[in-house]
């Protein structure tokens, strides 16, 4: 069995599940509510608290762990970077008060910066040669200049609203983050197989990601100049039609590409033109 960590409850545990339910691996949460399992895939899930996921992960507690960047680069634990997810997509930045006059790193010089990723930021300080006072708190970071806990901030932002209403204003982007799966160095070959067919399922699902299965009925003396437009995987499908003259395409087409060529299907008399989701693509 591959012992998989996910966040218990939190910003990325719908997405977790999520994510293994489209590769057809569905959870079942028995009575004990720490550990799930699956009749789909011989996979078990460890329901945890994001902060542990590396730790656990490293110990080889849990295999596979799928956890934000941020908890990844923090905790730095030995364990392997195998897949980034593209969602959770946040940023670890520097903040100060809104009404500061910030000219640069310096500033930070003999200030104290709350957060509750002290070790991230010790790193990129000591980078710039910039001598801080730390002070860590485990939530609510935003609040800290205004209590007077501390004079700016480290903290996660995505789209800045956090800020905003705080009365702060971000001034140097640290780091990128986004879910990930992390594996233990240290997997036996059983087991490195179960990753990798878990592997290969999350790329079919992300694969098809914005693809559409798109259908429409051509006139036939205009097949070339509309064969062109849609090149597909291969090569379109073509299927004569009962009426004569007209022909059915099939084929697959990123949905930025269908708005800049559906006008073009239409000067060349294309009708009936259908759009249909794809759940899977291997290519
Ligand atoms: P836990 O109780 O498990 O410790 P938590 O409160 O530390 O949970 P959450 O707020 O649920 O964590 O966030 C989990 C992860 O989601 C973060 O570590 C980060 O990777 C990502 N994340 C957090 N805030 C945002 C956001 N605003 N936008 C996008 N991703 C975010
Ligand atoms: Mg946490």
């Amino acid at each position: 069995m591959l012992k998989v960590a996910v966040q218990k409850e939190g910003r990325l545990s719908e997405k977790s599940i999520g994510l293994l339910a489209e590769c057809d691996i569905k959870i079942i949460q028995g009575k004990r509510k720490l550990i799930g399992a699956s009749e789909d895939y011989p996979l078990e899930v460890l329901f945890l608290r994001d902060d542990d996921i590396p730790q656990y992960v490293a110990d080889g507690v849990a295999d596979i762990g799928i956890v934000g960047e941020n908890e990844v680069l923090e905790k730095d634990k030995n364990v392997k970077l195998v897949k980034r997810l593209g969602f959770a997509k946040c940023r670890l930045s520097l903040a100060v008060p809104q009404d500061i006059d910030y000219k640069g790193l310096d500033w930070f010089n003999n200030k104290r910066i709350a957060t509750s990723y002290p070790h991230i930021l010790q790193k990129f300080l000591s980078e710039k040669g910039i001598t801080s006072k730390l002070e860590e708190i485990s939530g609510s970071v935003e609040i800290a200049p205004s209590i007077g806990l501390a004079d700016s901030i480290f903290d996660i932002v995505s789209s800045g609203s956090t800020l905003v209403s705080n009365r702060l204003r971000e001034v140097e982007v640290v780091a990128q983050s986004e879910a990930v799966i992390i594996a233990s160095p240290t997997l036996t070959k059983e087991k490195q197989a179960l990753l990798d067919g878990l592997l290969f399922r999350i790329k079919t699902v992300q694969q098809s990601i914005g693809n559409k299965y798109i259908l429409l009925n051509a006139p036939n003396d205009k097949l070339a100049e509309i064969i062109k437009l849609l090149p597909g995987m291969k090569s379109p499908t073509v299927l004569p039609l009962h009426l004569k003259g007209w022909s059915s395409i099939h084929t697959v087409v990123h949905e930025k590409e269908f708005w800049s060529i559906v006008g073009k299907l239409k000067e060349h008399g294309a009708e009936g033109i259908l759009v249909i989701p794809i759940e899977k693509m291997i290519i």
